[in-house]
Parts: C-alpha cells; structure tokens; sequence
C-alpha cells in the first residue's frame, strides 16, 4: 500500500525463514529464499568456517529441499544473487501483460482465463467430469441456439485439427464418397486427412484468393450423384476470406447430402445455427473466437449421425463414437487423459464469453478491431488483398510491398506484437489475426508502431542516397 502497488505478484518476499515463504505464497506474491546466513541454515560466520566443504554442502542442500517444499519461487544461495531474481521477475511479468497475439490461435488470452489453469484437478473426479459436461452443454447451445438434444459436443485432446480429422474419419462411412471444396491450406490439409483414412471423395479447388462458388458447387453436385457429404473450411484464416456457408448448406441439403464444416476460426464470433442452416457436423477448438488456450478441439454433430457411426473409425484415439459415448453415458469422462487445465480455462473463457455478451458483443468487437485495422493500416498505404465483400472479420491478409517480413516481424516483436506471415505463394503477403484479448486501441496502436517503423526507414533511405 505504502508503495501504491495493487497486485501483489508485483512484489517479491525475499526470507530467510520458512514462513517468510509462507507469508509471501499466502500473500500471492513471489518468493524468494536466501540460503547463506539464513535463519533456516542456523550456523554463524565462525560455525561455516569451521565446517568442511561437504558438511556445509550437506546442510545447504537441506535447506534448499526446505524452501523448494515451502513452494518458494526463487533460491538463492546468497544476497548478490538478488537483482538477477529481480530482472527475470521483470521479464516474465513483461512478457505476460503487453504481448498481444496477432495470430488467430493461440492467442491472447484474459488473465482470468489463465488464472483458471491453476488448479490441478483429477480426471473421474465427479465434480471435474461436470464441468466437462457443463462446456459441453453450453458449447452446443451456442451452435444450436437452445437446449436441444438433436445435436452433441464431443470435446477431444488435441488441436483443431484432431477435431476435424475426427470428424473426417468417423462421420463418413469408408464407400462414402465426400466432395472437398478447397479454397486454401486448411481446406488441402482435410484432403490429406481424407487420405490417410482411405476416404473416397471428389474435389473442388478454388483460387486461394476467391470465396467458394456455390455455382461451381451446385454443377458438381449435379452431375455427381454418388457424392454422399460436402465438406470445407467456414472461414479459411489461409488467406481471411468467409466462405458461404448458409448458401453452401443449403445447395448441398437441397441436393439430400450431409454437410461438415471446419468452423475452427469462425465459431462463437459468426453466427452458426446449426439446425437452421441444417449442418451436420461442425469442427473447432478452444483457442480460437472462444478465446481459451491452446490443447482441446471439438465436434458439434447431429446426434443421429454420431449414433450411426459406431466402429467407423479407423483411429483408436480419434474415435469420435466411443468419446462421445464416454463423455454422455458417464457423465463427462474422457476416455483418455484429459488436458484437465486447459479444459478449465475453457470454462472460465466460456464465461467470460457469457460476461461480454455472446455471439452479438463479441461479433461487433472483432468488427470493429478488422475495422479499425484496415483503416489505420490504409493511412500508411497498406491495403488488404482480399476483396471486402469476401474478407472475414477474423483475419486479414495484407500486402507486404517493399517490406522485408523477418525485420518487420521481429520490431513488431520488440514492440510486443506478435503477427503471422502470409501464406500465398503468388504474393509476399503478411497477415494479422485481430481476434483473442484484442481492442480497438490495439490496433491504433499497432498501425502507429508501423507507420514510425516506415517512416524512419524513408528517412534512412533519403540519407543514405548519395546523391542527396
Ligand atoms: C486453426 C485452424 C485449424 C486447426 O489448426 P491447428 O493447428 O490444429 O490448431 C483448422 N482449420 C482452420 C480454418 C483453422 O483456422
């Protein structure tokens, strides 16, 4: 208080008692234990110096075991040793308040979603499994817009990308034939998956830089009848460009086939209702628009389907039917290992989605972030490449010109952003995710730290031409 801090992790209570250590863990600050001359040692100056170099080893190594089962953060063998404890205090507490993650998944997270990991929880605890259960609910009431039993959330260990190989390799039966619509790398990695399970399938690749044609779609279906499901990416973050998936839906139910989607970067800040638009399996994660971290993915689908899809898999671990039926028939078990803190943070950011206001609030931050963004960064000449009427309000691919992305990349760093490189092949691009713990004045703020980064180098180049 005399020193006007208000979080107490930003102090540290150096001791030389264990309840020094004590006192500092219960005042949720950093601790630190001094083992020489310490009370904990219990020798004085003429004591030590009459001990051999093994006995005064033998006793330093007690009183370390001591402090570290006190839980001390820091041990340090004398005084001197302090600044050095001080710096790399410092630098952790750095590194987790101004970082922001520009990069759609992971990203930044809210300290409270962090904080929920804290807790070390057992797996079949019963209250543990109805927190499962409770994530599990909610999430399909986002997707489904009510408590409606006709659909399901299956959570899974994994990235997203387990979930959607999950979803590829048990919902279609193996002399199904699916038609991929590929319009960017996540599209292309869901074939590959398509592949490793010996599916059969047909495949559309667009232009990485044009949204899926329902046009082109509704050809192909027509003239393919044997295609059983219709299977692509919501929003490609490849490139930030939307895909429409109410119409896609719709061809493809007009034409009686299944529809799975990859929502991964689009669910819980695009609206999908599930039983309005008819899909009938959609795959995401915890790290994405839900804002958690990273480590747990999951398929949203139609129960009937995942009744019908026993011993469909030709995975063991990514056996979406027997996760399901674990999870529901016992009431919220995984049937292996459960990222239990990861799933805690998921809770918390769950809530924290309810606290901000759903679907509608966190859709008008974004937007307003993407906004925000292109604006500012189009002050500086800095345009994105995809045509606005396809772009998302997630990510935005922008053109890179005469920047040079690794020293871009690495001021951005040392500013405390963090972006992710473009991922066209055709033109040097850079991208940036304006989703996760991310506002508006995040991105003045980052369009002002790249407007200074081009103007010094304007000036640099001016003086380096000798001809001026
Ligand atoms: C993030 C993402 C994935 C999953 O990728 P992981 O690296 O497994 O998390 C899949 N599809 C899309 C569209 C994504 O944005």
């Amino acid at each position: 208080m005399q020193f006007g801090i208000i979080d107490p992790r930003e102090a540290l209570k150096v001791g030389d008692t264990l309840a020094d250590i004590e006192e500092g863990i219960n005042a949720n600050c950093w601790t630190a234990g001094v083992i020489m001359g310490s009370s904990e040692l219990g020798l004085c100056r003429d004591e030590v110096e009459a001990m051999t170099e093994s006995e005064l080893f033998e006793r330093k190594k007690q009183v370390h075991a001591a402090y570290y089962q006190a839980g001390a953060d820091y041990i340090i063998e004398d005084m001197n040793q302090l600044p050095g404890v001080i710096a790399d205090i410092n630098q952790r507490l750095a590194m987790a308040t101004t970082r922001k993650l520009l990069t759609p998944g992971p990203l930044t997270t809210r300290y409270s979603v962090k904080h929920a990991m804290l807790t070390d929880h057992c797996t079949w605890d019963d209250e543990y499994k109805a927190i499962t259960a409770s994530i599990a609910n909610d999430l399909t009431k986002i997707a489904v817009g009510d408590e409606s039993s006709e659909y399901v959330t299956i959570l899974l260990q994994g990235s997203g990308s387990y979930a959607v190989e999950a979803m590829i390799n048990c919902l279609n039966d193996k002399d199904d034939r699916i038609l991929f619509l590929v319009n960017g790398e996540y599209g292309r990695r869901m074939v590959r998956m398509a592949d490793n399970a010996g599916c059969s399938y047909e495949l559309l690749n667009f232009e990485d830089t044009e949204a899926i044609d329902c046009k082109i779609v509704d050809n192909t279906l027509r003239n393919n009848p044997g295609i059983n499901s219709v299977i692509f990416v919501h929003c490609e973050t490849t490139t930030g460009i939307i895909n429409p998936l109410k119409d896609i839906a719709r061809l493809a139910k007009s034409y009686g086939k299944k529809v799975f989607v990859d929502a991964m970067s689009s669910f819980g800040a695009y609206e999908i209702d599930m039983k309005a638009f008819r899909i009938d399996g959609l795959a995401s994660s915890a790290n994405k628009c839900l804002e958690g971290l990273p480590g747990l993915s999951f398929v949203i689908v139609d129960r009937q389907i995942i009744e019908q899809s026993k011993g469909k898999a030709t995975s063991l671990c990514l056996d979406l039917y027997e996760q399901y039926r674990s999870l529901y028939e016992e009431g919220g078990k995984f049937r292996f290992t459960s990222p239990t803190n990861i799933l805690l943070a998921l809770r918390q950011a769950i809530d924290e989605y309810m606290k901000e206001g759903g679907l509608p609030a966190r859709r008008a931050r974004y937007i307003k972030n993407h906004t925000t963004l292109v604006e500012e960064l189009r002050k500086l000449d800095i345009s994105p490449l995809i045509a606005a009427d396809i772009q998302s309000y997630i990510i935005t691919t922008f053109e890179l010109k005469d920047i040079e992305f690794t020293s871009f990349y690495e001021m951005l760093k040392n500013n405390g952003f963090i972006i992710y490189p473009g991922k066209l092949t055709t033109v040097p691009t850079f991208r940036i995710g304006n989703i996760g713990d991310v506002y508006p004045s995040d991105m003045k703020r980052l369009a002002e730290v790249i407007g200074d980064y081009l103007s010094s180098f304007a000036i640099r180049c001016y003086y380096s031409d000798p001809s001026v």
